[in-house]
């Protein structure tokens, strides 16, 4: 069995070698009618994409559509409008050295490239970099997880239909699926997922030097202090914790909460739970539910670990854990040194920024942060002096969302970033070429020259 997958996958890295040897992925019009092609196969098979993802993740329809197709779509879209302009040779300056040259930078197609996706936005984080990939003038290799096996399925069936092999293929399995590919000639990879599986991929690409992306995860803190205005934050918050049931890779992982405001943010904090899920989010049909048992039970494990707040309910049958503020009893605690992913939010307490920044800084750089305030000093102190992969100032999630900005980790939380032109960037070579004058050459660069210059 492991023999005939690895056969197979030897045969499609042959095959997409041979098809990006051929050099029909770099022509502007290739890469704009591959972009297009997605975004056909997303529009036409929209009904069939919510479906997966409701039966995977219980994600309702409105969140799959905005977190996942809508956000592909407005990828697509400014990826077309500006490819030519990213396409284009750049001009550099000559240096003085170098005087009668011409400097430029050709961005170049890595080759065959491998997109391994984790199962939170099984679908969006699975076709975002294959944007950039597309864009770049690459084939790909992607690879979805197992524990989203609905959209895994439909992803293979829809990548069939829309593109040859050749050029864009998915290989669907597990762990073992995922060493045989690992262990390729590949030109690219680029992996979102845990930092431990992050791990494994750098070992692996570092054997043949594979260059790579790493989208990470981790402890993405919120702040916020007691200038904040305190419904919008809540409303905010609320949105980025509890989205896809707090599965989400910048979710705010925990909350530090300034004290002359704790109380007054956790009274209006319960009123906005109340307000987007009911009483009873646990009923909540639009309300998502745990990716499966293991992580279920993890979380589960999470709610002895300190003071419950508010929520704190769990069902078994539908493995959903309710919307729950805890006060940690110990910060080295798991809940409090894990990365949570889902709807359990640790709150914490302080007086100065001080305390908080050395808190943070103590621990390994976030993917995001995020910061409540309308006082520019405390913007300032914090930005400077914290570094993350990126993050929002009276906002949470957003940041994600604008394709201007470059996204990604830094540190434990990820190498590289993507995201418009960031993706083009991530899945090119930037070629350095110096194209030399022959109408005069400095004879003194020679061994045993005479001082001088010689005109052609
Ligand atoms: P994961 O690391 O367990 O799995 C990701 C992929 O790696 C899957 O396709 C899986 O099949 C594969 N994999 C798992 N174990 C492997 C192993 N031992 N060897 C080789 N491959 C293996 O991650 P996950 O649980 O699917 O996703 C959750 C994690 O992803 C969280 O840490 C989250 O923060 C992170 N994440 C990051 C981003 C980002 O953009 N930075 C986005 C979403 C999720």
């Amino acid at each position: 069995m492991k023999d005939n997958k690895k056969e197979s996958i030897d045969k499609l890295v042959r095959a997409q070698r041979t098809y990006f040897r051929s050099g029909v992925t770099r022509s502007y019009d290739f890469r704009m009618k591959a972009l297009n092609n997605l975004s056909k196969l997303i529009r036409n098979n929209e009904a069939k994409i919510l479906h997966a993802l409701k039966t995977d993740l219980n994600k309702s329809e409105a969140e799959a559509y905005t977190t996942e197709i809508g956000f592909l779509l407005e990828e697509i879209r400014h990826t077309q409008k500006h490819l030519k302009k990213w396409m284009v040779p750049k001009k550099v300056k000559t240096a003085k050295t170098h005087i009668g040259s011409k400097g430029y930078t050709i961005a170049e197609p890595y080759g065959v490239t491998l997109i391994i996706a984790p199962w939170n936005y099984p679908f969006q984080l699975q076709l975002a970099p294959l944007i950039g990939a597309i864009a770049a003038g690459n084939t790909a290799i992607l690879k979805p997880s197992e524990l989203t096996p609905q959209t895994s399925k439909l992803l293979d069936e829809l990548i069939k239909e829309y593109y040859h092999p050749d050029f864009i293929a998915v290989v669907e399995g597990g762990v073992e699926t995922n060493q045989i590919l690992l262990d390729q000639p590949l030109d690219y990879i680029f992996f979102t997922g845990s930092v431990p599986v992050g791990k494994i991929v750098m070992e692996a690409a570092s054997k043949r030097l594979i260059p790579i992306t790493l989208e990470l995860g981790g402890k993405s803190p919120c702040i916020v202090d007691e200038t904040a205005d305190l419904k919008l934050a809540a409303k905010r918050i609320a949105f980025g914790k509890f989205t896809n049931a707090g599965q989400t890779c910048i979710a705010p992982d925990y909350i530090y909460l300034h004290k002359n405001i704790r109380q007054p943010f956790i009274d209006t904090f319960k009123e906005v739970i109340k307000e987007f899920y009911g009483e009873n989010p646990l009923q909540n049909e639009e309300f998502g539910k745990i990716v499966n048992d293991r992580h279920f039970n993890r979380l589960k494990s999470y709610l002895s670990e300190g003071e419950i707040l508010f929520g704190g309910r769990y069902d078994e049958t539908s493995e959903k854990i309710e919307p729950t503020l805890i006060a940690p009893s110990d910060t080295s605690s798991p809940v409090m040194s894990d990365e949570i992913f889902g709807p359990i939010f640790p709150v914490m307490e302080y007086e100065s920024i001080d305390e908080v920044i050395e808190f943070v800084v103590e621990r390994p750089k976030p993917l995001a942060l995020y910061l409540f305030t309308i006082n520019k000093k405390v913007e300032e102190k914090v930005v400077n002096n914290i570094s993350f992969g990126g993050g929002s100032i009276n906002d949470t999630l957003m940041h994600i969302a604008t394709p201007y900005l470059p996204f990604g980790g830094v540190g434990e939380s990820g190498i590289g970033s993507y995201h418009g032109e960031s993706s083009f960037v991530a899945f090119s070579h930037n070629k350095s070429v110096l194209n030399q004058t022959n109408k005069f050459d400095f004879s003194f660069r020679y061994p045993n020259a005479k001082y001088g210059l010689k005109i052609i």
